[in-house]
C-alpha cells in the first residue's frame, strides 16, 4: 500500500508507557458508555462518570487488558467543539477515572464519513497496529450499534452492548442487526445495563 492510500489519522493520545505488545484490549466507547451522554461535550464541568466504570476498567486492567477508549467526535468536524475544548474534556475523563486506567484514546474528528469514524473499525486497528494488540483476544464495549459494529469489522472476541447513552433505543437495532448477519463470522455478543455491569466472567 502506497502512503497516500493511507486514511488521515484522526487524534490518538497515548497516556503512560506501558509496553501493550501482545496483549488484548478493552476498546471503549466514551459517550454514553463510560461517561454520561451529553450531546457534542466541550464543558469539561460536565463529565460525569457512569456508575460502576472505574471498577471495571480496573478490573480488566488487572487481568491485563490494554484499555483504549475509541470515540467519534463529530461536534469537532461540525464546528461545535474545538480542538482545544476537545482536549480539556479529555483531560477531565481521564482525570475523572484515575491514574493509570487508560492506556491511549483514539478520536475521530471527522465528519460524516471516515475510515476511523465507527461503525467503520479504522480507530481499532488503528490502535492494535500501533500497539501491537491482540485483536482476536479483545472486546469492545459501547451504546449503539456502530460501536458493536465497529468491534465486529475489526475482528474481535466479544462485543457487549450496554443501555446507558443510547443504549436503550439501540438495544433493538442491535439485535436485528444481529439477526440479519447471523451468517457472519461475529465476536461473541453479550448485553449489560452498564459498563459497569460487565465482569470478565461474562466474556467466556
Ligand atoms: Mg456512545
Amino acid at each position: 500500500m502506497n502512503t497516500t492510500d493511507l486514511p488521515e489519522r484522526g487524534w490518538v493520545t497515548r497516556h503512560g508507557h506501558v509496553d501493550l505488545t501482545g496483549r488484548p484490549a478493552l476498546f471503549l466507547d466514551r459517550d454514553g458508555t463510560v461517561i454520561d451522554n451529553v450531546p457534542y461535550l466541550d464543558d469539561p464541568a460536565r463529565v460525569s462518570l457512569l456508575t460502576g466504570a472505574r471498577e471495571t476498567i480496573a478490573a480488566f486492567r488487572s487481568a491485563g487488558y490494554a484499555v483504549i477508549i475509541v470515540t467519534n467526535q463529530s461536534g469537532v468536524a461540525r464546528g461545535f467543539v474545538s480542538p482545544e475544548r476537545y482536549r480539556a474534556v479529555e483531560a477531565a475523563v481521564l482525570a475523572a477515572l484515575g491514574p493509570g486506567l487508560v492506556d491511549a484514546t483514539y478520536v475521530c474528528p471527522f465528519h460524516p464519513v471516515h475510515p476511523w469514524r465507527k461503525p467503520e473499525p479504522g480507530m481499532l486497528l488503528a490502535a492494535a497496529h500501533d500497539l501491537g494488540l491482540r485483536l482476536a483476544d479483545s472486546t469492545m464495549v459501547g451504546d449503539t450499534l456502530a460501536d458493536v459494529m465497529a468491534g465486529a469489522r475489526a475482528g474481535v472476541a466479544h462485543v457487549t452492548h450496554v443501555l446507558t447513552g443510547h443504549g436503550v433505543p439501540e438495544r433493538a437495532e442491535v439485535a436485528a442487526w444481529v439477526n440479519v448477519r447471523e451468517d457472519m463470522n461475529l465476536p461473541r455478543l453479550s448485553f449489560a445495563d452498564s459498563l459497569g455491569n460487565l465482569y470478565l466472567r461474562d466474556l467466556g
